[in-house]
């Protein structure tokens, strides 16, 4: 059965939890591939073919070093179940209808990876807070925005459930990463040149929560968390 590893959760990044004790060392026991922030907010994180990398502010990435902890990641073990290719320029809003398409149900969690060529992307990475902690609204409204042209990457990421809203980004969330590994971000929009895509369907959920901490008292689940969230991550 394909698992999802999750590590807390976006509700709790959302109320300014910046802070885990999951390591990356322990996080790559548990999957291959996935995405995350490091502490601090210090940063995109992209899981892919087994190795970490640490994505900064300027959009420079580097593999990230096992020591590092975090506060939010999502990791499974990847293997396609489904592939199809992209022969044509496909928008993010067309190729998000293709995958929907692919599945059998929007309920059900989907890990996705898309490796190819970029006509465009453009990404944001959040950066390094200080203490006492902002919002994750708060803290990605400074975030520089990165266009790229003529681009070949891959985009790591999971399409999650509406339901889960509080738990994971509902809808679809990417990290990409270029080919050379040096550059990425969090995924806003994208035209793909050509590709393939690469999907897996997730039907067990391990999460994984801190015990201690702002954890414990924080709300995790806000009367507008789901629209809070949108706003900061974009979708
Ligand atoms: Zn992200």
């Amino acid at each position: 059965m394909a698992t999802l590893f999750q590590r807390s959760t976006i509700g709790a990044l959302l109320a300014g939890i910046f802070d885990g004790d999951e390591s990356v060392g322990e996080l790559l026991k548990r999957g291959d591939f996935g995405l995350g922030t490091f502490n601090a907010l210090d940063g995109e994180m992209v899981v892919l073919d087994g190795s970490c990398y640490h994505i900064r502010s300027d959009g420079s990435a580097e593999v990230a070093d096992a020591s590092n902890h975090t506060p939010f990641a999502a990791v499974t073990r990847f293997t396609a179940a489904h592939r199809f290719t992209v022969e044509d320029p496909t928008t993010r809003a067309d190729l998000s209808r293709r995958i929907d398409e692919a599945g059998r149900s929007a309920n059900i969690t989907i890990a996705v990876r898309i490796a190819g060529r970029f006509s465009s992307i453009t990404t944001r990475t959040v950066s390094a807070q200080t203490k006492p902690y902002p919002s994750l609204e708060e803290a990605s409204r400074n975030e520089t925005e990165i266009e790229l042209r003529g681009v070949e990457g891959t985009l790591v990421g999971f399409r999650t459930p509406e339901f889960e809203h509080s738990i994971g980004v509902a809808g679809y969330h990417l990290h990409f990463l270029d080919s050379t590994r040096t550059r990425g971000g969090h995924m806003l929009d994208f035209t793909l040149a050509h590709g393939e895509v690469e999907l897996m369907e997730l039907t067990e959920i391990h999460l994984s929560l801190p015990t201690s901490g702002a954890f414990l008292t924080a709300d995790l689940d806000p009367e507008d968390g789901a629209a809070q969230i949108r706003h900061a991550e974009g979708n």
